[in-house]
């Protein structure tokens, strides 16, 4: 073998070395969860970020199509364990999701009972107003710091759509890129404000 040979093999594996060894720091396994697992993410949740959601909010796990949903009548927040468990969420995803459903909950509080019930007026009908709504919840979980988390989620939430309703959820939820071009646009602000 030529010298430059021996040296370009040297390089590409010792380049290849390092980008593995990246990956595995930036992506998280896969795993299986317990309810008591999903229970403590959302425990820590509560504490740390959404200590102003009503004391009567739960969590309760429910079989149905979606990942997650949150109800402003019962307060209950519904997750979907099987769902996760058989589409291999990592937790950042898990921890994303959970984020996202709390958010829904503040965005509830912000209105009263009966403005809450006409904020989600036409929900299932309207893509316009389910948009609005999906958003909003987007927006308050990365303005708590759940940005890089909502990526996550998102990934693997468009990863476990069926092909029949793929479409529909492209056009009302956030991509992971929009998210992370928000991410950075806040970014940019506090640092502006930093320096102000
Ligand atoms: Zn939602």
């Amino acid at each position: 073998m030529s010298y430059s040979l021996t040296t370009f093999f040297i390089f590409y594996f010792l380049a290849t070395g390092c980008l593995f060894v990246q990956a595995a720091h930036q992506s998280q396994a896969p795993r299986q969860y317990s309810k008591a697992d999903i229970e403590q993410i959302y425990n820590e949740l509560r504490q740390s970020s959404f200590d102003d959601i009503s004391e009567k909010s739960r969590l309760v796990f429910k079989k149905m199509k979606i990942f997650g949903m949150s109800s402003p009548v019962s307060l209950r927040i519904y997750i979907n364990i099987d769902k996760i468990n058989k589409y291999q969420w990592p937790e950042d995803a898990v921890t994303g999701l959970l984020a996202h459903e709390l958010s829904h909950m503040v965005s509830y509080q912000r209105r009263s009972r009966l403005g809450g019930m006409f904020y989600l007026w036409n929900y299932s009908f309207s893509i316009a107003r389910e948009k609005k709504v999906e958003r909003e919840a987007d927006e308050i979980a990365i303005e708590r710091g759940y940005g890089k988390e909502l990526v996550q989620e998102r990934i693997y939430q468009f990863k476990g759509e069926d092909t029949r309703n793929i479409k529909k959820q492209n056009k009302i939820y956030y991509h992971p890129e929009d998210l992370e071009g928000m991410i950075d646009s806040m970014k940019s602000i506090r640092h502006m404000n930093k320096n102000e």
